[in-house]
């Protein structure tokens, strides 16, 4: 198995190349990122002028950005960073009924002390948990679409509804990665397409994408998505450090762990089922930005990943599947979001458009790069 010589992705990753020194090309798709989005003097510069536009554009409202919270590290430090800023954050949390008690504590500490409005959505449970259900049935590996499909669309909702202009995303390539390009694919229509075909109750409390909705708040309410984290120097271990010292702010185990039914996909469905260990992607992110040593993360990939006995119990008696039908939907045959119908030969020839909108930060380079191909 030829593996990179820099991080540890390695040949079954796809789309991946390798050149003449065995290095991999998404370590090349970091430099490239890491050039793009300067940090030190130079990001500082970027996310002073970024400050000063939103706060002109946001001018006599009450608040002048959005940022959606879990209560894991990212976003809290994002809410930290806003105030830093001198900006009027709105936190916005989706609600899906799966949220572990210490996030929840985490995102009241952190608003409490920073003296910010939270606006939260909840979703109806027997409705999410039966899109659950669904897209298991479905065989796909994007069991946990709903939970990114409904955080966007309800972060434009708060922006549209007080006016806002500006939502951050608390995304670091430095350290959460690049994903590999074909792993994931969530949108709109595949939540329908998916829900209609497998689901048992109707769509109504679910916040779904839709792309008529979403073009109206690209084009007429022209809302743009920032990634602050990216002009930083970003060090996860000193930030959990600061956080919890600063904030008395908790660490929930693991990256993504704020949520029972996403540790339910990302550390048991998905590399049970698809081998996808995510895993691959933060600690190759942690070596390109110099947070782990590559014999750290390949000493620590061979470790198990960890899933509580109870976990597992508790999905199949919340999504009501006996021990038989679980069994069933682990061994049936993979599916891909090719099987279904999905935006994406829409977005294909909606690519100059979608070009257009990556330019003036309407949507993020990697919606772009990966769903216009
Ligand atoms: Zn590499």
């Amino acid at each position: 198995m030829k593996t990179c010589s820099r991080c540890i992705y390695n040949e079954t990753i796809p789309e991946i190349s390798f050149d003449e020194d065995g290095e991999c090309s998404y370590c090349k798709l970091h430099d490239n990122m890491n050039n793009e989005y300067p940090t030190a003097k130079n990001g500082q510069k970027i996310l002073d002028e970024m400050a000063n536009k939103i706060k002109n554009d946001g001018k006599n409202k009450k608040y002048d950005c959005v940022i959606g919270v879990s209560g894991g590290c990212d976003s809290s430090y994002l809410l930290y960073l806003a105030k830093k800023m001198g900006l009027r954050p709105l936190a916005v949390h989706y609600d899906n009924t799966w949220d572990n008690t210490i996030a929840v504590e985490n995102i009241h500490i952190m608003l409490k002390k920073l003296d910010i409005d939270l606006y939260t959505y909840v979703v109806d449970n027997e409705e999410f948990n039966d899109i659950c259900r669904a897209f298991l049935q479905a065989s796909v590996p994007e069991v946990d679409a709903a939970t990114d499909v409904a955080l966007t669309t309800v972060l434009y909702k708060a922006a549209e509804e007080h006016n806002i202009k500006y939502i951050f995303n608390g995304h670091s390539f430095r350290t959460e990665g690049i994903s590999p390009i074909g792993w994931f694919y969530f949108d709109g229509k595949y939540m329908q397409s998916i829900h209609e075909k497998f689901g048992k109750m109707p769509m109504k409390t679910f916040p779904n994408l839709w792309l008529k909705k979403w073009l109206k708040w690209l084009t007429i309410n022209r809302i743009k998505r920032l990634r602050p984290l990216y002009y930083l120097d970003y060090k996860k271990e000193e930030v959990k450090k600061f956080l919890t010292e600063e904030f008395g702010w908790k660490w929930y185990g693991g990256h993504h762990m704020e949520n029972k039914w996403t540790i339910f996909c990302d550390n048991y469905y998905m590399p049970k089922k698809f081998n996808i260990d995510l895993r691959y992607v933060e600690f190759s992110a942690f070596i390109r930005s110099g947070q782990m040593t590559r014999e750290e993360a390949i000493k620590k990939i061979k470790e198990p990943i960890p899933v509580e006995d109870d976990l597992i119990e508790e999905v199949k008696k919340r999504l009501g599947l006996t021990d038989e039908e679980f069994d069933n939907i682990m061994k049936a045959p993979k599916k891909v979001a090719s099987d279904y119908k999905t935006y994406r030969s829409t977005f294909k020839l909606m690519r100059p458009f979608f070009w257009l909108m990556y330019k003036a930060d309407l949507v993020p380079k990697s919606f772009y790069v990966k769903y216009t191909r």
